[in-house]
């Protein structure tokens, strides 16, 4: 592929974990319900999500890995009514570009009852299209992602050590079970069990299960809303954790992992007021705002948000942490 696609490429795929975040996207939009993640080599060996969704359609399996194809966004007024984490078409076509891929997937739509239903597979290898068959599975998506940066030496030596690269994948991982606490997810790295929740739909089990029961027992529930341009939800510990870092806060807006500067600020500014600098305790918050108040299309890869409201929603989380802090203190 040309350098120009490669460096766009790098644009929304900077290491490893941006693979497992935008393939966990994809899944999330096909709605799945049990995604499965498997890490080898810190995710330059091989990186394969399977899911339960919906499946891509045989007719479009063979384009997925084209840029700008996407099933979400047809026209631009769809932006604002955005419900769905991918829009660009950007993340399969930029990652065929620096990587081998296979999807095999079996759409739902095909499935009839008593038939042997057909699955496809299509393989990809630096954005060309390599090898394609049919395979039998049961309806849902699986996208293996090998030989990451193979073409892309810049990017490969930039990538830190298998232990670094698994460590932010878990995060990552975690970060979305959080989100998403009715879907179950299981990640294992280098065949070891990393990450496994069981879809209860609690977030209190969800926390309990990626963290330590004694931490979830001790969890206070957030539930705010303004009535118009926002509704927090979610839950705080009491007692600062030993590796007191961001690593614990999680921020959703509309459903979006993000990791907006401002927000993280305010949320800061609010523990401020009453822990010392730099301690926290574990923090999930699920911004709610109205879809045509936000606007998530500011970088490729998704994870910085302009909130037309943001003034406002500082303010509210700002108040949101001071006034857990106050009602029970952390320890
Ligand atoms: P986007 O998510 O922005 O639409 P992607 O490059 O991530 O773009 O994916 C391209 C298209 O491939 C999606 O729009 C969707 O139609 C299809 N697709 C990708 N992954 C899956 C999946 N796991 N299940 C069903 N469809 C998928
Ligand atoms: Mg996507």
């Amino acid at each position: 592929p040309a350098v120009a696609e490669r460096i766009a490429a790098g644009e929304v795929i900077e290491r490893p974990v941006s693979v497992v975040k935008e393939l966990i996207e994809n899944a999330l939009d096909a709605g799945a319900q049990d995604i499965r993640i498997e890490v080898r080599g810190g995710g330059l060996r091989l990186i394969r999500v399977s899911d339960d969704g919906y499946g891509i359609p045989e007719a479009e399996l063979a384009t997925v890995c084209e840029r700008h194809t996407t099933s979400k966004l047809t026209t631009f007024e769809d932006l604002e009514h955005l419900h769905t984490l991918g829009f660009r078409g950007e993340a399969l076509a930029s990652i065929a570009t620096i990587a081998e891929v296979t999807i095999q997937s079996r759409a739902w739509e095909t499935e009839q009852p008593g038939e042997e239903q057909p699955a496809y597979w299509v393989s990809w290898r630096g954005g060309q299209l390599q090898e394609r068959g049919r395979r039998a599975r049961p309806h849902g998506t699986t996208v293996t992602v090998t030989d990451l940066f193979y073409n892309v030496p810049a990017r490969l030596s930039y990538t830190r050590a298998a232990r670094t690269e698994n460590g932010h994948i878990v995060q990552l991982v975690r970060r979305y079970a959080v989100g998403y606490p009715s879907v179950r997810f299981y990640l294992a790295l280098d065949e070891h069990t990393a990450v496994q929740t069981s879809g209860s739909g609690n977030l209190a089990t969800t926390l309990t299960e990626l963290y330590h029961l004694s931490l979830a027992e001790m969890l206070q529930e957030i539930d705010v809303s303004d009535g118009k341009h926002y509704w927090l939800r979610g839950y705080m510990g009491n007692r600062v954790l030993a590796q007191s870092s961001r690593q614990y806060i999680t921020l959703f807006i509309n459903g979006r992992w993000v990791q907006s500067r401002a927000l993280q600020e305010a949320l800061e500014q609010g523990y401020r007021s009453l822990l010392p600098k730099g301690k926290h305790p574990l923090l999930v918050l699920a911004v709610e705002v109205p879809p045509t108040e936000v606007d998530v299309n500011v970088h490729p890869a998704k994870t910085e948000v302009h909130l037309l409201q943001e003034a406002k929603i500082k303010e509210a989380l700002i108040q949101v942490v001071k006034g857990q802090l106050e009602r029970s203190p952390v320890i």
